[in-house]
């Protein structure tokens, strides 16, 4: 049976682990999955430069290698930091993917998570742009929650965590201002999958 050329074109199709209807920008900063890994982890942060202003483009520099370390002071302190997440929500809902989902993104650092080792090598990042202790748009769970819904249904996702929860002491995102029921509400997984 003949399919339609369109049928192949369609939005709603990943290709190689990229999101079609996120806005592309890749990231020098990741490099291949360990051999038979299984992605069965979302990790959530937040992010924002300098930490608590909203709106600019420095996310998006510095997951690029582009950030112009003497543009701020507070990028002294993160002077040649090489990392990407694959996908970032910002405040007003829109989406942005930097590292395809077949490969390792740079978010997660020293980690661990449902007894293994270095969750990059196994995990899909998401950074909603924001603050720790801040609070997060109606329009971020919307997007978070058609996100993690989309990944869950090209991988076997069976847990979904914060930066916090797979880096206790080290990292404190996306923290308390996060409502983590209002996720578990906007997504129909099994409650065993948050933490
Ligand atoms: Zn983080």
């Amino acid at each position: 049976m003949r399919v339609p050329a369109s049928d192949h074109t369609s939005p709603a199709h990943w290709q190689q682990g990229w999101h079609p209807q996120a806005q592309r920008l890749v990231s020098p900063n990741f490099g291949p999955r360990p051999a038979g890994a299984c992605i069965d982890l979302i990790v959530l942060h937040s992010i924002s430069l300098p930490p608590g202003q909203y709106g600019g483009d420095a996310v998006q520099r510095l997951f690029t290698n582009q950030l112009d370390w003497d543009a701020h002071p507070y990028f002294q302190s993160i002077r040649g930091l090489e990392v990407s997440s694959h996908f970032y929500i910002r405040r007003d809902g829109s989406l942005w993917q930097f590292v395809s989902c077949d490969e390792r993104a740079w978010h997660a650092g020293q980690s661990q998570y449902r007894g293994r080792p270095n969750c990059n090598d196994d995990s899909i990042g998401i950074e909603l742009e924001g603050l720790e202790g801040d609070t997060f748009e109606d329009a971020q769970y919307q997007q978070l929650a058609d996100l993690c819904r989309e990944i869950r249904h090209h991988y076997p996702i069976a847990h979904v965590a914060g930066h916090e929860h797979i880096a206790p002491g080290r990292k404190l995102d996306p923290g308390p201002g996060f409502e983590w029921p209002r996720l578990k509400q906007l997504l129909d997984f099994p409650p065993q999958v948050f933490p």
